[in-house]
């Protein structure tokens, strides 16, 4: 899809684009690549969190060329501050079993790091064979707990960003690239 020729509704508050399409694919491809082989043998099983992972998700297992499987799990906040805490509830598990398995959890963006920390601690619980973190966009800079990340996409600076099936509002999901909202559009929602 070219950046320059989207639909006008759809580009409607954008301000900046932070990664264009093109950027984000080679940067994938080096992570597919990586991880493949590092997973030789191993059969991954990629496991994500809908609905804003899609897009990585999928472009993602596209560039890895060993066997894999994937399965998704869905959440939701209780509460503002327990989104804060990182206190989420399971809405839809896993279908599949993580015991023995080599699961990579593959996120979109990680920002304080709460909420991937309390779903690793979920996950290991369940007994994997390895458990590594796979996240496209870091914000680092609000970092509140400590998360090992084995691979990771880009730093990105400390702002809401959309596109590439980040949401606000569950709007923009759809943008081939990575922007920034501009200010009067957050308010005026
Ligand atoms: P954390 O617990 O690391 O603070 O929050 C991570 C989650 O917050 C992400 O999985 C994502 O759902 C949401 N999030 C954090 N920063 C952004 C952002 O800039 N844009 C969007 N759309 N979601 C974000």
């Amino acid at each position: 899809m070219d950046e320059y020729s989207l639909n006008r509704e759809l580009l409607d508050g954008v301000d900046k684009v932070l990664f264009s399409s093109q950027q984000i694919q080679t940067r994938v491809e080096e992570l597919g690549s990586r991880i493949s082989r590092d997973y030789v043998g191993k059969k991954p099983l990629l496991v994500g969190v809908l609905r804003g992972v899609v897009f990585f998700m999928v472009d993602l297992m596209r560039t890895i060329d060993i066997p894999l499987e994937v399965d998704f799990m869905s959440i939701s906040s209780y509460s503002p501050e327990s989104r804060n805490l990182g206190l989420v509830r399971v809405v839809k598990d896993l279908e599949l079993s993580i015991t023995g398995r080599h699961v990579l959890f593959v996120e979109d963006i990680i920002d304080t790091g709460m909420t991937l920390n309390h779903l690793l601690r979920t996950l290991k619980a369940r007994q994997p064979a390895s458990l590594e973190v796979c996240v496209l966009f870091d914000k680092g800079k609000n970092r509140q707990i400590e998360v090992p990340i084995k691979y990771k996409g880009f730093d990105i600076p400390d702002a809401f960003v959309v596109g590439y099936g980040l949401d606000y509002r569950e709007g923009y999901r759809n943008l081939p690239f990575v922007a920034t909202l501009n200010p009067q559009s957050i308010r005026s929602e």
